[in-house]
């Protein structure tokens, strides 16, 4: 086994490369290292995902914590942060959802650069689609609201949109007619492995274990109640900062824990075509039918569509599910009709009934919980990442994600993203 001291953290730059072109590249070191579990450590991060990668790389680059350790029951990025559609925007409706998002999405702008790690950003902009009069007046809302907090959004005309997606089908008689989009420009879509591994290898790089193949099995507490270790398939460790990030997983380790939270976990599924010359310039969601798509810089349309409507934690849905999507594809892009689909995989997101995330204290003293992304997390990740760290290391949220709290299921002060867009991705 590798251990963290023998790791070696390269930086990428010109000269490394063209250095490396004339070695046949043999030279690059691994990117991160694989450490065995100490009997302690200054604060553990459950979660191998890019939310608690990214928590651990906040905590110990701006928080000065270096004694920490990321565990992981399978592989990095095995969770959904490995399994999703890509989409980063920050076009939410309510002040608390904008400002959340937006946070992250200024991360995601230079994140490249602060990883030193291409995560093959790009803006190529979110298109939404407005079907019915409901979803002009609803997209309109969002774009005033968006501007109102400084985000940009803009309402386009059918024309208008279709210059933008040249693919986009306006023959009259269509089932679901285009009256118009609201677009975000600065959103996009990142590559979702890119992600996880530059925040691994600048983690590393700053002395966090990363620990893979070890599952978290119970909490231990000391005769006050507050958290003073973990129990886990490598044994226990001590620690008095526990962060939870285990997306889909949380109801079942935080009853482990003692704690209920109020979150089903569901399928969400997504597919892939063979890939095909560039041929889709942006990313367009349509929520009145249920349906996403993109193209991947390897030249696959990725596809997405709505959760499966039951609780369930296998990695994979209902067939309908797809068949319903790839329908209200085929109607929407009379182009890609004949587009062979090569992969198809789940993911268990975990929702709350708002649709909006948790992050926070718990009852439990040392305990902090990030979950509740459902359907929408990745575009969180770096922004989520950062907000945790500080929530970890101060023992208290971020004003940022104070709204988030557990509590607010409690206080009834719900942000009701789901009423609001009906989708989260
Ligand atoms: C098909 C699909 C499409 C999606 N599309 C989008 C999109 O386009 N845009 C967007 O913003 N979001 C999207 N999402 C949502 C997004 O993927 C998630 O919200 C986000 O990746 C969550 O990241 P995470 O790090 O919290 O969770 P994960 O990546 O799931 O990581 C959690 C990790 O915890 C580990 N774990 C669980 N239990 C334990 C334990 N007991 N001990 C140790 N480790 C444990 C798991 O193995 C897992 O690796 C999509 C999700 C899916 C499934």
């Amino acid at each position: 086994m590798i251990r963290m001291e023998d790791a070696i953290v390269q930086k990428f730059s010109l000269p490394a490369l063209l250095k490396e072109s004339l070695g046949a590249h043999l030279g690059w070191g691994r990117q991160w290292g694989s450490a065995d579990l100490k009997s302690s450590y200054d604060a553990v991060i459950v979660g191998g995902g890019g939310h608690g990668l990214a928590t651990a790389y906040y905590m110990a680059k701006e928080h000065g914590i270096r004694k920490i350790a990321v565990i992981e029951r399978g592989w990095l990025g095995g969770g959904n942060s490995g399994r999703n559609t890509t989409i980063v925007r920050s076009n939410y409706l309510y002040d608390e959802s904008a400002a959340i998002f937006e946070h992250s999405l200024k991360l995601w702008e230079g994140l490249s650069q602060e990883l030193n790690y291409n995560v093959m950003f790009s803006q190529r902009g979110v298109l939404m689609l407005a079907h019915n009069e409901h979803d002009r007046q609803s997209f309109k809302r969002h774009v005033y609201a968006n501007r109102l907090n400084g985000i940009d959004n803009e309402w386009l005309t059918p024309e208008e949109a279709k210059q933008f997606c040249p693919q986009l089908d306006l023959s009259p008689g269509k089932r679901y007619p285009v009256v118009g989009a609201a677009l975000q420009r600065r959103a996009g879509t990142a590559r979702h492995d890119a992600v996880n591994w530059g925040f691994a290898r600048a983690a590393s790089a700053l002395g966090v274990d990363i620990i893979q193949n070890c599952e978290v099995l119970g909490l231990e507490r000391d005769a006050f109640g507050a958290v003073c270790g973990l129990n886990t398939t490598r044994g226990k460790v001590a620690t008095t900062k526990v962060g939870v990030s285990v997306a889909g997983h949380t109801p079942q380790l935080m009853s482990l824990f003692g704690v209920k939270v109020p979150l089903e976990s569901q399928p969400l599924q997504a597919l892939v075509s063979e890939p095909l010359k560039p041929a889709f310039p942006t990313v367009v969601m349509s929520n009145a039918v249920h349906a996403y798509i993109s193209q991947s810089d390897k030249g696959e349309l990725v596809i997405g569509a709505g959760t499966d409507q039951y609780v369930s934690y296998s990695q994979q849905g209902g067939l309908h599910i797809p068949i319903h999507t790839l329908d209200a594809i085929c109607e929407l892009f009379p182009i890609f009709t004949r587009v062979k689909m090569m992969r198809s995989w789940g993911g268990i997101t975990d929702n709350t009934v708002d649709r909006s995330p948790i992050q926070g204290v718990t009852p439990i003293p040392g305990l902090y919980i990030n979950c509740g992304w459902g359907t929408g997390g990745f575009k969180a990740t770096p922004g989520s990442g950062h907000l945790f760290a500080h929530c970890v290391a101060k023992g208290e949220p971020h004003p940022i994600s104070r709204p988030f709290s557990l509590d607010r299921f409690r206080t009834g002060r719900l942000i009701d993203e789901a009423a609001a867009a009906a989708v989260a991705h």
